[in-house]
């Protein structure tokens, strides 16, 4: 049935039209044509066939024309030509809910719009906010859109479920007299996506914590409420499933939730041919149980060292906890600093005192503004002679703030041709260089970032893939041959916890660190919030079986700087 297809071309072009400032008709003819269609409960196709398509209401002889092209032949003239000279990046864009085609072709015009990316970053600067008739709370409701549309893309982003679910069980801790209470599922193994949220709580009144559940004040729908389960809708589409467990059963359940399959799957091999049964409500000799009360039960009855969430995915975890040699995995409380922070003198609009207050409250011990480079114009990068007074800057904030080292760095674009966007005299007196691919996503990506890392005075490439996680894969990149490259000239490699990069992934830091290639988990952060997203970046890092070995920003400065010139002595 090709009702939904032609709907959805027909909702596409209202909106281009609507966005090229088309008259209001034709723009409506389209759109009603487009819920005609998408209403319509019989196969279109069948009422083509019987030569009827204009008896459907709304559809005159031009749509009738149109829909008889695209079934005849599969495509349509007159769509192709209204969708052809948009970036295919804005078209996506007009399905964000509170954007509106006027708002999207003021920011296309006056703020360099053209995808979902560049939206982001004008309602992070608030620059967007700032367009006459715009202001804050519009951008409010826009950034919403934003969520609600990557929801509708049926998985949730790290970024968005942790801070929810954290809400939720703060919530009911205040409302109900739970005890244990914890997140599972690919939630608690910090998986960069996840579907539905779990939430376990150790409780003997499970229906009195469930009733109070499905009351919470985001609740949209209940879908569920009974003594040991509740299922409740939040923001208008993420699932939240509460279970209820009695505490000699809870760190069983809570095993047996987290997954992943795979791994459940391979204990549970184990404990059978021990003539052992593990299930949710414990591990079981016959009808005697063993344990459940704590998680660590299940695995110590296996002869297994407990297994930390993140790498529980059967990828050789279950055999190193035979042997209880898992991997030291690095914790939020190893972060000494982040070396990729933005200040307002580029893209961001929190000043440098700001952010090293931010930092030493938090707990670091140095922290790296890397502003954009020159060229860089869709971020205000930063020209040579403000470089230099920025320096200046750092200088003075360093003797004014104690206990914080304020490294002076850039993220410098790595051009078209592979060269940097500052000259080496100014990289050299950077104490952090980031270098990152901004633009040519398609442009021989894998040489120029071989050329950068080959560059003296770059220590890290940031997010190296350049994926992002609701709208874009990665570049064409031949990682093998950027991380033969990585690991050869003492480059480290980031894991960009921007909840929408998170690049390097789990899989590919994990390969990075078996080559000896650092990495740095950096938070890219714009705004002082960002710096929360750190721990997603940790995840992935303890995903990849990192330890505090390999990611640069557990060391001591001193360390660093040592790392740092060591490439510079090796290449110069
Ligand atoms: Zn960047
Ligand atoms: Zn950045």
């Amino acid at each position: 049935m090709k009702n939904h297809i032609i709907a959805d071309m027909f909702e596409k072009m209202a909106a281009v039209l609507e966005f090229k400032g088309e008259m209001p008709f034709k723009v409506n003819a389209y759109r009603k044509a487009s819920r005609v269609i998408g209403d319509l409960q019989v196969d279109i196709e069948q009422i083509w066939r019987q030569g009827r398509l204009e008896d459907i209401p709304g559809i005159g002889s031009g749509l009738a024309k149109k829909i008889d092209e695209f079934l005849r032949t599969g495509r349509m003239t007159k769509y192709e030509e209204v969708m052809a000279d948009v970036p295919p990046g804005l078209i996506e864009l007009l399905e964000i809910q509170n954007l509106g085609p006027k708002t999207l072709a003021l920011a296309h015009e006056k703020l360099q719009v053209n995808n979902l990316e560049d939206l982001k970053r004008v309602l992070a600067d608030g620059s967007l906010a700032r367009l006459p008739g715009m202001g804050a709370k519009k951008a409010e409701n826009i950034i919403k859109g934003i969520e609600l549309y990557e929801r509708a893309k049926g998985r949730i982003s790290l970024g968005i479920a942790v801070p929810l679910v954290e809400e939720i069980i703060t919530q009911l801790q205040e409302r109900t007299s739970v005890k244990r209470i914890s997140p599972a599922g690919s939630l608690r193994r910090m998986r960069e996506t996840v579907g539905d949220i779990d939430i376990l709580v150790e409780t003997e009144k499970g229906a009195e914590i469930i009733a109070e559940f499905v009351h919470l004040p985001q609740v949209t729908r209940v879908l569920a409420a009974g003594d040991t389960k509740g299922s409740i809708i939040v923001e208008g589409e993420i699932q939240v499933d509460l279970r209820a467990v009695r505490p000699e059963s809870y760190g069983s359940a809570l095993q047996y939730f987290t997954g992943s399959k795979a791994h459940n799957i391979h204990l549970r091999e184990i404990a059978k041919k021990r003539g052992l049964k593990i299930s949710e409500y414990g591990i079981f000799c016959g009808k005697k149980q063993l344990g459940g009360s704590k998680e660590e039960e299940i695995y110590e009855n296996l002869d297994l060292v407990w297994i930390p969430p993140e790498i529980r995915e059967d990828r050789g975890e279950i055999e190193r906890a035979a042997e209880h040699n898992l991997p030291n995995l690095v914790s939020l409380e190893d972060i000494a600093g982040d070396l990729h922070v933005h200040s307002n003198y580029s893209d961001a609009s929190i000043s440098i005192e700001e952010i090293a207050r931010k930092a030493k409250e938090l707990g670091y011990s140095y922290i790296a503004i890397c502003d954009h480079s020159q060229s860089a114009k869709y971020a205000r990068g930063v020209e040579v002679e403000r470089s230099k007074h920025k320096w200046q800057e750092i200088k003075q904030l360093n003797t004014k703030i104690s206990g914080i080292t304020i490294l002076s760095g850039t993220e410098v674009d790595i051009l078209a041709d592979g060269t940097l966007d500052y000259p080496d005299e100014i990289l050299a007196q950077m104490d952090i260089v980031v270098a990152a691919i901004h633009s040519g996503f398609k442009q021989r990506v894998t040489e120029r970032l071989i050329a950068a890392m080959q560059n003296p005075y770059v220590n890290i490439i940031a997010h190296p893939t350049g994926r992002l996680i609701s709208k874009r894969e990665g570049y064409e990149v031949d990682l093998d041959a950027v991380l033969r490259v990585a690991a050869q000239t003492g480059t480290a490699l980031e894991i960009n916890a921007y909840y929408d990069r998170l690049d390097l992934s789990d899989v590919n830091a994990r390969r990075a660190a078996d080559m000896g290639i650092k990495l740095a988990i950096n938070t890219d952060a714009h705004l002082l919030e960002h710096f929360r997203m750190m721990r997603l970046g940790v995840g992935v890092a303890r995903r990849a079986w990192l330890e505090p070995k390999d990611v640069l920003n557990t060391w001591p400065l001193e360390k660093i700087r040592q790392f740092c010139q060591q490439k510079w002595q090796k290449l110069k």
